[in-house]
């Protein structure tokens, strides 16, 4: 298996799509970050740990406790905005963020594969399967031998 698979970048605007309507803002890596995920091919649902740094343009912007590493859920796919010749990765990450981090540097340590991409009858299915692949992604980083990447060195000082 090619994890652990690490990603780095500054979160940017992405087509605002869904997102926080669905109760699920996901944060965007810019396109040169991706490559790393092109070995992979599968697109779908992906679990692992994120950590945004707390700092930009020199302030503080967020607490402590929100730029600490954090389980996410990671949605990949091929963007119809660039003829689906582009990868997009989509970040959720399970904290409650009180504010939004556009621009900070975010690093993440993919571990495991999820589900393909489906197709939805109904945004309350979507969000039903959103709810799934949290607590799926949760169950699967319990396990002891996922513990040591919480302590990852690319989750240490920023670059
Ligand atoms: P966009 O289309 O710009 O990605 P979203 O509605 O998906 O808009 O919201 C994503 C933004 O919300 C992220 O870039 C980040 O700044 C902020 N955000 C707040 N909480 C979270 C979270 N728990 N996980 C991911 N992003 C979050
Ligand atoms: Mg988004």
């Amino acid at each position: 298996a090619p994890f652990p698979i690490p990603l780095s970048g500054a979160v940017q605007k992405g087509f605002g799509r869904g997102g926080k309507d669905l109760g699920c803002p996901t944060a965007n890596l810019p396109d040169e970050s991706l490559p790393a995920m092109s070995e992979v091919t599968r697109t779908g649902v992906y679990y692992g740990y994120a950590r945004v740094f707390p700092d930009k343009d020199g302030q503080r912007a967020l607490t402590e406790e929100e730029s600490r590493v954090h389980p996410m859920v990671m949605s990949l796919g091929w963007n119809p905005f660039y003829k689906n010749e582009k990868l997009t990765a989509e970040i959720h990450i399970m904290y409650p963020f009180t504010r939004d981090f556009y621009g900070h540097e975010m690093r993440v340590i993919v571990l495991g594969y999820i589900r393909p991409e489906l197709d939805y009858i109904s945004k309350e299915a979507l969000i039903e399967d959103i709810e799934t692949d949290k607590r799926v992604a949760l169950n699967c980083l319990a396990r002891p031998a996922y513990e040591r990447y919480r302590n990852d060195p690319l989750f240490e000082a920023a670059a």
